[in-house]
């Protein structure tokens, strides 16, 4: 029988665990540029789900025309906020704006997406008790809240962005996470399969729906699907889940797998960066 991990179930459970403080509660703010309407429904789940769990968000809409200038001062106002904890950048931004100088702009203290390269830095050195970056440690979590048999295992990632790829890759190689042997694949890489097939984990975040094939993957792997691409009004992932169910051992599905994770791990940072910020008040 093939697991299926539900983030949805798995969220909802490790919520009731958050301890929030409800007389000073964390306070996130959503920096929404433009009206992308990917973008406006994540802002929407995320705000909703703050409010679940007694965390205090404002939304900061600014038009889609806002100059890189304008930006970067709002950005400034809000690390210059005592009463705010997380600021949260959604993303993509348009074009005219430089995404590493708004990244670079935030506070580290106050980075609960964990862009800043402050960081990706200690992450990348080791240190795992800062922010972390929320899709890498909604996949920790979910994988964590199963009980899989996760240490010391091959685990091959497919794709190398630096909100996923790259940094689940430093998480997981951590001897205080699953201590894993890992494999990043992307673009370049030759033989996709001879990496893909050796994988006890095998993580796609490509955006290419339904490119994972049961031919990619190992016999009783654990397959986490984190793509996500709209396609005539349904979600659909990057790895073909009917026929890849039949071979792993446990699979998530697209939607209700990784993204109530990362929205829950974006719960988790910001709580962490309130009794931070608390604990140096
Ligand atoms: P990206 O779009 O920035 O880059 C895609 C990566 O895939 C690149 O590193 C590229 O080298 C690699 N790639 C593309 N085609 C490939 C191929 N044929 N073989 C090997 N590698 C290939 O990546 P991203 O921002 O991490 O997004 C990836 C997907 O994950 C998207 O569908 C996105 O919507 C989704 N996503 C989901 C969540 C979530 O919470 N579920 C969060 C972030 C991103």
């Amino acid at each position: 029988m093939t697991l299926l991990l539900d983030g949805r179930a798995a969220s909802r459970s490790l919520r009731e665990k958050l301890e929030v403080d409800r007389k000073t509660p964390p306070h996130v703010v959503f920096v929404l540029v433009g009206n992308h309407p990917s973008s406006l429904s994540y802002i929407s789940i995320k705000k909703k789900s703050c409010e679940e769990v007694f965390i205090q968000s404002s939304i900061c809409h600014l038009p889609e025309d806002v100059s890189e200038i304008q930006l970067l001062e709002t950005i400034k106002r809000w690390n210059a906020r005592g009463d705010v904890d997380g600021i949260l950048v959604q993303l993509p931004l348009p074009p005219h704006i430089c995404q590493k100088r708004i990244f670079e702009a935030i506070d580290p203290k106050k980075d609960v997406d964990c862009l800043h390269p402050y960081n990706l830095g200690r992450l990348s050195l080791g240190d795992t008790s800062g922010l972390l970056p929320c899709t890498p440690l909604g996949i920790f979590e979910l994988m964590r809240f199963y009980q899989l048999d996760l240490m010391q295992k091959e685990v091959c990632i497919i794709g190398r962005s630096s909100i996923v790829g790259r940094p689940l890759s430093l998480l997981l190689s951590q001897k205080s996470t699953i201590d894993a042997t890992v494999t990043l694949c992307h673009q370049g890489t030759k033989d996709l399969f001879f990496h893909t097939k050796r994988a006890d984990i095998l993580v796609a975040a490509i955006g290419r729906p339904e490119f994972i094939k049961q031919e990619h993957i190992k016999e009783g792997a654990i397959v986490i699907d984190v793509g996500i691409t709209r396609q005539n009004d349904r979600l659909i992932g990057d790895v073909d889940f009917l026929s890849v169910q039949q071979k792993a051992s446990a699979i998530t599905p697209v939607p209700g797998g990784v993204g109530p994770m990362t929205v829950y791990a974006l719960l988790q940072n910001t709580i962490k960066a309130h009794k931070q910020r608390k604990a140096t008040v």
